[in-house]
């Protein structure tokens, strides 16, 4: 894949990058090492300062940032100017919380003397430099969440973004040079995705999180494994959303329609199977579609646009080919189903609702990147959750119900990393964010987020 900046709106390449070659990586390689020979010893005073200026920076900046975004991966402007927000704030809660998060840790007295020794503490020391393979579609957001923490950590980073957000990866980097970092605590690799594998073997990175595709994640997990190293994935999802007869029906429809369509439905944590109970599917399912199909679509750059483009031409196809085999296949298209007239080398597609969904079509177990949805008739709570765990994928979950003896059987029983009630789910700093099954291992944010790329040290005192 070329690096390029190709604008989604119009199809048109707007500029190109060369990768770097092996010398400028590994000038890059050895300016990290440096780096977190010294980095490793600073305090968290020192560390927090630096943050909370790069925070301050791209506030400043949040404009051009947000532009920026829009022009390379195609999101509504407002949602682009949401996310570098979002990431000042994620990079002061970081600034404000890792002293405390990585705080020496002390047994119980009884447990220390049980040992024989006369002091044992843990402490959270940094790894080294940590390599992250970063995906296009909040191409802010997760860059922040990582390189927040991992730099409050002790550690550095190295970026190696998606090839179609160049510009991104490029002014990420020159936010924390200009924030005042010093040289090699985050720098950006222009290489594209079979450049990667050399760098999580070299001995100087001592660990790699990758947000992306299964495949991505596949073969960079076993280039970490066979080097004996640490990796966290966060790969895709197809999150149910359940609707339950006691719903607040008007205000699941409109969740879910947000749901679904947010980031132009290239949204890992988007909600993409809408299982509803017989009780009210033919309400809700009639509501959503109607407001699904009312959204506009448009200029990601116009502020009254709802839904832009789809990020590339291959995003477009694939989410073509994936109605196209289900509508093969008896689907029903409630809404929707093809491709926009009158916006002529922009790569949109029309929010859409399916029904009739069957386990032979393809959309029943893949993952939508785009703005369908999958709407299936249940008949019960257990159905639901059946159908909800029938996916390869574990990485959220929405529910809405008001009976906490449903809500307690959904937390008991869905196979996810998070289980939302009545709302939709969102990232926070504050809260472990992550997947099981083939979305993945490992959290991020919050403590259990910092604490993944540390050097967990018993020390004890005889
Ligand atoms: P992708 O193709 O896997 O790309 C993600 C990153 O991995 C890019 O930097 C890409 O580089 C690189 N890459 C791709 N193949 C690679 C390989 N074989 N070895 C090393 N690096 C490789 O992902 P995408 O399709 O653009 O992004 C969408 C996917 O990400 C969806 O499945 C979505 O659900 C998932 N996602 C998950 C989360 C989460 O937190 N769980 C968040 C956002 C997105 P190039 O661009 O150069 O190919």
């Amino acid at each position: 894949m070329p690096i390029a900046t190709v604008n989604p709106a119009t199809g048109r390449t707007v500029e190109t990058f060369e990768p770097f070659d092996d010398d400028a990586v590994e000038l890059r390689l050895s300016r990290a090492a440096a780096a977190f020979a010294h980095w490793r010893t600073t305090g968290f005073e020192e560390r927090s300062a630096l943050l909370r200026r790069a925070a301050d920076l791209l506030d400043e900046r949040q404009e051009e940032t947000a532009r920026t975004m829009t022009l390379e991966m195609g999101k509504p402007i407002g949602a682009a100017r949401a996310e570098a927000a979002k990431c000042a704030k994620a990079m002061r809660w970081y600034a404000d919380r890792a002293p405390g998060l990585l705080a020496d840790e002390h047994p119980d007295a009884a447990d220390v003397a049980d040992s024989g020794g006369s002091e044992v503490y843990v402490r959270y020391r940094p790894l080294g430099v940590v390599l992250a393979v970063m995906p296009w579609n909040f191409p802010y957001w997760q860059v922040i969440r990582f390189a927040a923490p991992a730099l409050m950590a002790g550690n550095v980073g190295l970026l190696k973004h998606a090839s179609n957000v160049p510009r991104t990866a490029l002014a990420l980097e020159r936010l924390f040079v200009d924030a005042g970092y010093p040289e090699g605590c985050f720098q950006t690799l222009l290489v594209n995705a079979a450049g990667v594998e050399r760098v999580v073997r070299d001995e100087r990175v001592a660990a790699v999180t990758l947000t992306g595709s299964e495949g991505a994640g596949r073969s960079v997990a076993a280039a970490a494994g066979d080097e004996v190293k640490k990796s966290v994935l966060e790969l895709g999802g197809s999150d149910p959303f359940l609707v339950l007869p006691s719903a607040d029906l008007p205000a699941a429809v409109e969740r879910a329609v947000v749901a679904r369509v947010q980031n132009n439905g290239q949204s890992c944590i988007a909600a993409k199977r809408f299982i509803v109970h017989a009780e009210v599917y033919d309400a809700f399912t009639a509501a959503f579609a109607e407001r699904m199909g009312a959204l506009v679509v448009g200029d990601p750059m116009d502020e009254a646009t709802d839904v832009g483009p789809l990020a590339s031409r291959q995003g477009c196809s694939d989410i073509e080919e994936l109605v196209r085999d289900a509508v093969g296949l008896g689907a029903r298209v409630e809404c929707g189903g093809d491709r926009p007239e009158g916006l002529d080398g922009g790569w949109y597609y029309r929010p859409t609702v399916l029904t009739g969904v069957t386990p032979a079509m393809r959309i029943h177990r893949e993952e939508a990147f785009g703005p369908v949805a999958t709407v299936y008739r249940v008949e019960s709570l257990q159905e639901a959750i059946d159908l909800a765990n029938d996916s390869p994928f574990g990485l959220s979950s929405n529910v809405w119900t008001t009976d906490p003896a449903e809500r307690e059987q959904c937390v008991r029983d869905l196979q996810a990393g998070g289980v939302f009630f009545n709302g939709m789910t969102a990232s926070h700093p504050a809260f472990p964010f992550g997947g099981v099954k083939r979305s993945g291992y490992g959290r991020e944010l919050s403590g259990h987020g910092i604490r993944e790329f540390c050097n967990i040290t018993t020390v004890w005192v005889g």
